[in-house]
């Protein structure tokens, strides 16, 4: 752990494992934190919080700009580091180091963006002048499935904002933050301004993190249910709050599109780490008429993906992260198939040689999915397409709507009228026209509904690490 500009064990002394969720392989042990070393890691980030707060907006770019060289120049080891702890391919790996170096550069130049404004008085007598301040210490809480994005997602606009932090990492990807943090260490941040805490049991670091006075905001990217918990515990403390949780993306076709280009780009995005993304596609509406030539493309496609070692040459799809996704994929595809769903392509556990001491499950393709099943409302988080084929195009975007989640949606259509219609018409916070990739550090990344509060990235990144003060001044 990164306390106070040192690295520690836990109070308690204890560890536990890391392990390559393709091998079964321990990796290496970190230390088990616990309430303790919550406290004292908020001890840290308080204590510094007024000298980092006062440094220029140019002193905190410039050290976020030596992360962004330091990452960059580490990109290969970080993707390598990557895939053996969280599972995706080496290619994808070096995507999201990128990404996750992306923020730092974003945010060093929205550090010098931040600014205020006179405002006027009924009263000659008086000026109004209104400025932005950093909110105070962050406690910010990270999935596993984006293991270094999702740091600098927070950390980028946190450290611009002049904001100090204390961060707990996702159990499953405690190197992937610890070398994260050595990039910041390494570009020179102060002692105390970022502290990390890993744990493999997240309840009592959580409790401290929400209740602890000190903590002024607290940033989590997770899952639904647990991002409520932690929300409502945030909020009975009056602390500021984002949450980006998790979503049920639907896909839509629209009856004059292209079924191949758009079975392609279902095939690409749907198994893209291995299904495990919060903007990942769970409903593929496609109309009757283009349901045979779509599914065609997009079973041809699936069934030339090889699952494996992130690590192999060629493995278009790695693990899942653990045996309860892998149960948890291998129940909705069993939910689906005794309710009448066809499984042309994959549809099972794999376990053969190679595959033995992994988690992996065969990418797969659901046919003639429907609303009774599981999937169908159930975030799913696997390597699983499921089509539902739809015959009214005015009814399509009502369905599409038909869930609490409000993430991500892609259309693809070739009439900019029924795109417009469509992107004004769907409640998600992200939507793909014609595009599998509608995210970049430069743009804001949030949801919906349950899918969460607040938006990573953009102009807004940093606004949400920031509050409001005004002056009036009587002259
Ligand atoms: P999770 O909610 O189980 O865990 C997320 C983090 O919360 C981990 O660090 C975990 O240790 C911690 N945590 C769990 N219980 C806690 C508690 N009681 N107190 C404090 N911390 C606790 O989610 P996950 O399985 O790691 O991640 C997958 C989920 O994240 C999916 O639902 C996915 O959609 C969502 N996600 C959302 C986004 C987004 O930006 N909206 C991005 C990535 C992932």
């Amino acid at each position: 752990m990164f306390i106070d500009g040192k690295w520690v064990d836990a109070r308690s002394g204890k560890t536990f494992d890391v392990t390559n969720p393709a091998t079964g392989e321990v990796l290496g042990s970190v230390p088990a934190g616990g309430s303790e070393d919550a406290v004292a890691a908020i001890d840290a980030a308080h204590a510094s919080f007024s000298e980092w707060s006062n440094t220029t907006a140019y002193e905190r770019s410039r050290l976020l700009y030596r992360a962004w060289e330091l990452m960059t120049e580490r990109s290969e080891a970080l993707a390598e580091l990557m895939t053996v702890e969280q599972g995706k391919p080496l290619k994808a790996s070096r995507a999201e180091v990128k990404y996750a170096a992306d923020f730092l550069i974003w945010f060093a130049e929205e550090a010098k963006r931040v600014t205020g404004e006179w405002l006027p008085s009924q009263r000659p007598d008086q000026r109004f002048l209104s400025v932005k301040a950093p909110v105070g210490v962050v406690a910010a809480i990270t999935p596993w499935n984006y293991p270094i994005s999702m740091l600098t997602r927070k950390m980028g606009p946190a450290l611009a904002a002049g904001c100090t932090l204390v961060l707990k990492p996702a159990e499953a990807t405690p190197l992937c933050a610890k070398a994260t943090y050595e990039v910041f260490v390494d570009a020179g941040i102060p002692d105390g301004v970022i502290n990390l805490v890993t744990a493999v049991d997240p309840a009592p670091v959580g409790e401290v993190f929400t209740s602890d006075p000190r903590v002024a905001k607290l940033t989590f990217t997770g899952s639904t249910a647990v991002g409520r918990v932690l929300a409502a515990k945030s909020a009975a403390n009056l602390k500021r709050i984002s949450v980006e949780l998790g979503g049920h993306a639907p896909f839509i076709v629209f009856p004059d599109a292209d079924p191949v280009h758009a079975a392609k780009g279902a095939a690409a995005l749907k198994f893209l780490n291995a299904g495990q993304a919060c903007i990942s596609p769970n409903r593929l509406y496609v109309p009757t008429s283009l349901r045979s030539a779509f599914e065609e493309t997009l079973c041809s496609r699936v069934e030339k993906l090889r699952t494996g070692n992130g690590m192999d040459e060629g493995v278009g799809v790695g693990p899942l992260i653990n045996d309860l996704a892998v149960a948890k994929v291998e129940r909705q595809v069993e939910d689906a198939r005794e309710k009448g769903a066809g499984v042309p392509v994959g549809g099972v556990r794999l376990l053969e040689d190679g595959y033995a001491s992994g988690h992996f499950f065969a990418p797969t393709v659901l046919t003639d999915v429907r609303e009774d099943m599981t999937i169908y409302r159930e975030e799913t988080f696997g390597p699983i397409a499921p089509v539902i084929a739809y015959d009214d195009p005015d009814e399509v975007i009502e369905l599409a709507n038909d869930t609490n989640y409000g993430l991500a949606a892609y259309i693809y259509t070739r009439d900019i009228a029924v795109a417009m219609r469509a992107f004004e018409g769907l409640r998600f916070g992200i939507i793909g026209v014609n595009d599998v990739n509608p995210t970049s550090a430069s743009v804001p990344f949030g949801g919906m509904g349950d899918s969460g509060l607040g938006r990573e990235g953009g102009h807004e990144g940093i606004s949400e690490y920031l509050e409001t003060k005004t002056g009036g001044f009587a002259i």
